[in-house]
């Protein structure tokens, strides 16, 4: 059976740490699909045709890997596109704890679904993209943040 994972975010927006953790889970699965989970009710910085036009262009090379938006629960998203693997990147003691709620709830829920951490490169942790979109609001250069193959003109904050 092929063996597809989902790495569900915000990717609000994805940044050098999310490319990373993709780029280090290709050899482990058959299939990455990135979700942007989204909620009509909350206001993003970037919509989410952008965050998709971007991912994309990322992952443009790379045919395993492909780029979708989705609303509503990550695991309605795994049974959309039969992924088995949920995958997600762990910085922090906080980014554990957080994570462990969220996955012991869905393997309760859903024991056939399992989450896969990889921890962040030591590099990465302390990159998230709070952080980054403030840089970018105020007009700083985050290009060391984002991944190098997106045009950082682009970057602009949206009205
Ligand atoms: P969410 O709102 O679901 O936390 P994010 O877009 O912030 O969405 O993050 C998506 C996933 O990427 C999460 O598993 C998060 O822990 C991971 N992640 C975020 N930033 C980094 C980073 N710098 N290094 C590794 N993993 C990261």
């Amino acid at each position: 059976m092929e063996r597809v994972a989902i790495f569900p975010g915000s990717f609000d927006p994805f940044t050098v740490g999310h490319e990373s953790i993709v780029k280090r889970a290709i050899p482990l699965f058959d299939k990455i699909v990135i979700m942007i989970g989204y909620n009509t009710n909350k206001r993003s910085f970037f919509p989410v045709e952008k965050r998709l036009r971007w991912i994309n262009e990322v992952f443009k090379n790379e045919p395993k890997v492909s780029v979708e938006s989705h609303e509503g629960l990550t695991v309605d998203f795994c049974k959309k596109v039969n992924a088995s693997y949920i995958l997600r990147g762990l910085r922090t003691s906080a980014d554990f704890e957080y994570e462990r709620a969220i996955a012991q709830i869905n393997k309760k829920m859903h024991p056939q679904i399992e989450s896969i951490f990889l921890l962040t490169m030591p590099e990465h942790t302390p990159i998230n993209s709070t952080i980054v979109r403030d840089i970018i609001l105020h007009g700083g250069d985050a290009s060391m943040f984002l991944p190098s193959s997106l045009n950082m003109k682009e970057f602009k904050a949206d009205e």
